[in-house]
Order: structure tokens, then sequence, then C-alpha cells
């Protein structure tokens, strides 16, 4: 069983290796002083860069709760910490990332949804967040209700974008590569209001650097986050099975704990820790 799951990714990542060095122009590969086997021992794990407190890049140290539960998981597939290999994968490029095989697994506040399944496998959910808003601190909007004829930020390739377009189009929506950029743009005052999941919203107000902002905490959504991987990928199980070992031996509310010091915010413990879902 260790061998067919090493071989799945090994395959993966000499197919990765394979396309990097056919673009040319990349960084070198982590492992790839010897040879094709050493690189092969390597997992590219696909994260957010720019969401304290989930994933988070702080000058080449990779930090927040996606990025725990992602170095759990791949100790019990038998990778250490430095043989990962971490990528930014944006809301919008996630899907083409495992497509393409340019990464083994995407921790990166992943949703998993049915039209997304047409193109990629989820295993998981470890954690479930909700849509919500974040507002100038002074503001008096309550909810998307309140946003007809107002700017509102979102990311493109978001099921925040998504459900925005598709429930509330009296909305102008502004579409931004990531939610830091939506913060800037609230800060210099051109939009009413930034939306994505609960989590993410209250990780950013936390840190933002100018402007005073609140999380509205009315969601409407239930974002479940799954970790995504290619489609027929052989590794669901044993994702699945390392999510329930995180969450027994309190590896996972540590990791929550710690990720969230500092930041306004409670998990729905209705939803929270999560079953994972059967692997179809
Ligand atoms: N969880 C949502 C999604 O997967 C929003 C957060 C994000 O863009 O990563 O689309």
């Amino acid at each position: 069983m260790r061998k067919t799951r090493y071989g799945a990714l090994a395959m993966a990542a000499a197919a990765a290796l394979t396309l990097s060095a056919c673009g040319g122009g990349g960084e070198p590969e982590s492992g790839g002083e010897g040879t094709g086997e050493a690189a092969a021992d390597s997992v590219r794990i696909g994260i957010k860069f720019d969401q304290p407190g989930l994933g988070f890049d702080e000058g080449g140290e990779y930090t927040g709760f996606d990025v725990d539960v992602a170095k759990y998981v791949a100790g019990e597939l038998g990778y250490s910490e430095d043989q990962i290999e971490w990528v930014e994968a944006p809301s919008a490029n996630r899907e083409n990332m495992l497509a393409n095989e340019q990464v083994d697994m995407i921790f990166a506040t992943y949703s998993i949804t049915d039209t997304r399944k047409e193109t990629v496998d989820f295993a998981g959910p470890y954690f479930i967040a909700g849509q919500d808003l974040l507002v100038p601190a002074d503001s008096d909007i309550s909810g998307p209700e309140d946003l007809e004829g107002k700017n509102l930020c979102s990311v493109t390739g978001s099921t925040s974008a998504t459900k925005i377009k598709e429930e509330y189009p009296g909305v102008n929506l502004v579409e931004q590569p990531g939610y830091a950029e939506c913060v800037s743009v609230m800060a210099s005052g051109a939009i009413d209001a930034v939306t994505t999941d609960d989590i993410i919203l209250a990780g950013l107000a936390a840190n933002a650097e100018s402007g005073d902002f609140k999380v509205v905490g009315n969601t409407f959504s239930e974002e479940r986050y799954g970790v995504g991987l290619t489609k027929g990928s052989e590794l669901c199980s044993d994702i699945n099975a390392a999510i329930e070992k995180m969450i027994e031996e309190g590896a996972w509310e540590e990791a929550l704990a710690n990720n969230l010091e500092g930041v306004d915010y409670e998990p729905n413990s209705e939803l929270n820790p999560p079953t994972p879902d059967d692997c179809v």
C-alpha cells in the first residue's frame, strides 16, 4: 500500500519535473542536486502566499493553518518538512495547476464544489468556513442585501465572486487576483466591502497595515475546505486518514488556535472539526 502511494506521488513529481524542464527559466527543483530519484522524493504543495493565518509567505517561511494541515498530512504520507516544495496557488489557478500536474496537492482555502469536482478530486474537508463581508469599522453594511449599487471586491476564480454574480447581480463586483489587494483598494476608499470566507477576512483585518476594518459576522454560505488533488489521484483515503488522526490527536485544534492568535474569529463549532467525506 505504501508503495502505491509513493509511486503515485513519485510519478506526479517526475511529471512536474519534466514539465518544468520543458518550460525552462524556472528555479532549480528542491532536492534536485542528485539524480531524478532524489527530486522525486519531494512533494509539491499549493498554498496561498497572501492570506495571514491560513497560507502566508513570511519571507520564504510559510505559515498558517493550511500550511500546518499540509505539513501534518505530508508527514503522514512519508514526507519530512524539508521534502515539501511550497508553490503559490492563487484562487483562479488552482484547477489548472492540478490538471497540469504543477502540484501534487493543494491546501489553499479551497472549497469543495460540484463544479470543481468535474476537473479535480478533493480529500477532506478539514475545515468549514462561511462567506462573509469585511467593511470599514464605521460602516453600517450588515449583509450582501445592503450592497445593491455599491462596490464590492472579491477574487477571480473564487466561490465568493461566483456567489455574488449569481445571487446579487445588482452589486458592482470588482475583481482582484488576491484578497490582500481587495483590502488595499478598500483602504483607499474606492470600494465599500470585501467578500470571501470569514476566516480569511478575520486574518486580513488583524493584519491590515492601513484602515480599520471589521468582519460583519453574518455568513451566507458554507465553505468546506478540501485538499485539491489531480483527477484520479490515489491519495484521497490516506489524506482523509491523516486529517482524522490530526483531529483525534488534538494537533488540528492546536494548529487552529496558534494561527488564530490575535485574530478576532471563532470557528463555527457546530461544523468544526468536520468529518472528511468518503473518497469516491
Ligand atoms: N473558499 C473559497 C474558494 O475556494 C474562497 C477563498 C479562496 O478564494 O481561496 O473559492
